[in-house]
């Protein structure tokens, strides 16, 4: 029977069984759930083991890659423990009596012509080794494991080439390309192939999502087609054309929904904040103590003017750690506060956002203590709001922001929940965006009043446009490209311990003569030590957007430990830095203690601060000229440069020096040779992107969105991107809703769905 009748065959059956009514011509839509078009059982397999529900969702699992026929896969370089799929071919089958019980053991030997792997099946009747013949030819499938320095597959999965199904498949398709599909234990990779061509048979795409105008523009062959070559490629060019059609799929589909929250969002009305002549804003330039530069100068020209309109601004500031972001944010936030409203800074983490506070409170000094013994005649009030405060303070800071005393409220994510409410709240600033979904922008955003408030995200990780268009695309964006004037450069250094160890006394002892030239020092070590296994650390795996490489995996892996702050510190103490006053910091101490060391690092009462990378973001110590960084090599390129962004603040060069036993030549060893080798932050983000998931680039607040991008890089399709976009942001002017494409409006729908789920289920 045709494989086209079979599934009609089934669809009927199960149809019949469930009392489901046939649809007429028995066709399925991409948002059809799947038990509809392959039936309970296989449907319930796909679910559980990879979660695939809709018709789209199975064939957007695409295949991870193409086994040519008669091409068998190289078995030596198989690992243990790993799930796979390989071609090979039968070299010998043999039928044993166990030794201490009654029953058989088939064995199969298969070989790829140089190495071998055994099959093993234990059992009475032996009915499933059928075929197992020297010579055939098949797809095993099982999870790698090692008996008596052998490698097996125990009771794999198989399916023989050339006869039965994959011969009918074969023909009909007269594709030489098999697709191996991500399989698991509970379904084989040719199984999740076999689904997929009953939902490709039946498949009927009645409105293509990318509109034919663009498909014409840029030559991309229809959705279906696209979906069909794929999964079943007839040649290499075939999956070629597919992916890329594909890619833009979901560089478009995003777009549209970026242009239409752009739209959206200056849809909103807002209440314009122009600047006030003789208000705060002007007393705090007056009494500033320095030049803003051009850039500052440029962005803040642009952020005034928009603050001043009646549709809410939405801007991106991106510019390097130290280049004077935080001075922008604070002059937007006093031009709302002298145009009667209330600014909130909302910082990733309880250190930072004290530090903000502090660092604000004292640029602002008399201006920023209304009602406080000497604050100036106009002055505003600054209140901290943190998951951390006493009940008390709480209660206090709910009070100032609700009655509007507060002028500007800086705090934590706490800001977000429900009872906070302002009395006139006009500007939203976002320090470190990228820790942040669109989601928990629009819960602060919720809580303007008239309207919406302007809304300033600032990021010191430089992003590549692409990353920028795809993670931001609903920003407009400043970029500040130069620091300020006097800022000293930083030096950084490979010290390579295992080559070189005297270079490690020779690191010790620089400290100690920064130290007596009464100056400080950062040490920073990957781990905090001490922890009970799977404790959770700072070390990069615990902060939402790590980006350690993927494969920095875990300390087992690489041997040795990395350094650790308890046990570093302690050594550091009573050997090469005795006598130094040593502090400690890191995210398992209560934030008070966190509070305490940061304070009396920034006064001056510590020497050397040995800490994880809690101090990693806007932690501004300018007498801090040192900063070394232990087994540099676990950490990613953006965050090593983020880290060294904290020395050569204030008027003395600052030294960053990268301790690593990564052997010359090697890839980690580049990585850290990239980063001494620059300080410009753009050049080391591409270098971290490429390598890097798109994933991990998007962070976790971008779950959503990361699963929603299969096949794009972007890094490689900057091009595609751009493009897209431009198309996107057309497309949307012209028809707001989509009503002119109903496939496209569905998967834009389905898109926004997802993040929204993705973001609700982390909330
Ligand atoms: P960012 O937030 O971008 O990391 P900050 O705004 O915290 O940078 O600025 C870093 C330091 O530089 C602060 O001490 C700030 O007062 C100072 N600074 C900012 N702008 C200038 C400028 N134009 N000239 C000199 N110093 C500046
Ligand atoms: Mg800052």
């Amino acid at each position: 029977m045709a494989r086209q009748e079979l599934v009609l065959l089934a669809l009927a059956r199960y149809r019949a069984g469930d009392g489901i009514p046939a649809y007429p011509g028995d066709v399925a839509v991409l948002a059809d759930p799947l038990r509809l078009v392959i039936g309970d059982k296989a449907a319930k397999r796909l679910a559980s083991a990879f979660g695939l529900c809709t018709v789209a969702e199975l064939l957007a699992y695409y295949p991870r890659r193409y086994d040519k026929r008669g091409e068998l896969t190289d078995l030596i370089g198989l690992r243990e423990g790993e799930y796979v799929t390989v071609q090979a071919e039968v070299a010998s089958a043999r039928v044993r009596r166990m030794k201490n019980r009654p029953g058989t053991i088939l064995e199969a030997m298969v070989t790829d012509g140089r190495g071998q792997l055994a099959l093993t099946f234990f059992g009475h009747g032996h009915q499933e080794w059928r075929g197992l013949s020297p010579g055939a030819r098949g797809l095993f499938s099982g999870e790698v494991s090692s008996y008596r320095g052998k490698r097996q597959l125990t009771h794999p999965e198989y399916e023989l080439l050339g006869v039965g199904n994959a011969q009918a498949r074969a023909e009909e398709f007269a594709n030489e390309l098999i697709p191996v599909y991500r399989a698991s234990a509970q379904m084989a990779s040719w199984r999740i192939a076999g689904s997929v061509e009953i939902a490709l048979d039946v498949l009927d795409v009645p409105s293509d999502p990318l509109p034919a105008e663009t498909r014409r523009r840029h030559g991309l062959c229809g959705y279906a087609d696209a979906l069909r070559g794929i999964h079943r490629p007839v040649d290499e060019a075939d999956v070629i054309r597919s992916k890329y059609r594909l890619k833009w799929d979901e560089a478009f589909r995003l777009q549209v929904l970026l242009a239409q929250r752009r739209l959206a969002a200056i849809a909103y009305n807002a209440v314009p904040r122009p600047p006030v002549a003789g208000g705060l804003l002007a007393a705090f330039d007056e009494s500033l103590p320095f030049e803003l530069t051009i850039g500052q100068q440029l962005a803040g020209a642009t952020i005034s003017d928009e603050l001043g309109r009646d549709h809410p601004m939405h801007r991106l500031l991106q510019g390097e750690v130290g280049s004077g972001k935080t001075v922008i944010a604070l002059r937007a936030m006093l031009q709302v506060v002298d145009a009667a409203g209330q600014a909130v800074l909302l910082a990733p983490t309880e250190v930072l956002a004290q530090q903000h506070f502090r660092s604000i409170s004292s640029m602002l000094g008399p201006l920023g203590m209304a009602g406080q013994l000497g604050g100036a005649a106009h002055a505003t009030r600054l209140t901290l709001l943190t998951g951390s405060l006493g009940a008390a303070a709480r209660r206090q800071a709910l009070l100032e922001a609700a009655s509007g005393s507060a002028g500007i409220v800086i705090g934590t994510h706490a800001l977000l929940q429900d009872r906070v409410q302002f009395a006139d709240l006009g500007l939203v600033v976002i320090d470190e965006q990228h820790r942040f979904g669109v989601e928990q922008r629009d819960a602060l955003r919720d809580k303007a009043g008239d309207g919406r408030p302007h809304m300033l995200v600032m990021t010191a990780t430089p992003i590549p446009r692409t990353v920028a268009m795809t993670v931001f695309g609903d920003l407009d964006v400043s970029t500040l490209t130069e620091l300020p004037a006097g800022r000293s450069p930083i030096g950084t250094y490979v010290v390579p311990v295992d080559e070189r160890p005297h270079y490690l006394t020779r690191t010790w002892e620089r400290i100690r003569e920064e130290v007596a030239a009464g100056r400080q020092a950062y040490v920073v070590c990957p781990r905090i030590g001490g922890a009970e296994p799977g404790q959770i650390e700072d070390s990069a795996p615990a902060c939402a957007d790590s980006d350690v490489p993927a494969s920095l995996e875990p300390d087992e892996i690489q041997g040795r430990p990395s350094a650790s702050v308890l046990d570093l510190s302690a050594d550091l103490g009573g050997g090469p830095l005795s006598g130094l006053r040593l502090g400690v910091l890191h995210g398992r101490l209560p934030s008070d203690e966190k509070d305490k060391v940061m304070l009396a690092f920034a006064d001056g009462l510590v020497d050397v601060l040995v800490t994880t990378t809690v101090i990693e973001v806007g932690v501004d110590v300018p007498n801090a000229v040192v900063m070394v960084i232990m087994d540099a090599d676990r950490f990613g390129v953006s965050q090593l440069h983020q880290l060294r962004g904290r020395v050569g603040r204030g008027r003395h060069p600052g030294l960053c020096l990268l301790v690593t036993d990564a052997s010359e030549g090697s890839e980690a060893r580049l990585r850290l040779e990239a980063v001494a080798g620059t300080l410009d932050g753009f050049v080391l983000s591409r270098i971290d992107l490429a390598q890097r998931r798109e994933g991990d680039v998007l962070g976790t607040a971008q779950a959503g969105r990361k699963s929603s991008l299969k096949l794009l890089r972007l890094l490689e399709d900057e091009d595609l991107i751009g493009q897209a976009r431009t198309e996107a942001t057309a497309l949307v002017a012209a028809d707001p809703a989509l009503s002119g494409q109903p496939g496209l409006a569905a998967a834009v729908r389905a898109l926004a769905e997802l993040e929204r789920a993705t973001f609700l289920e982390k909330a």
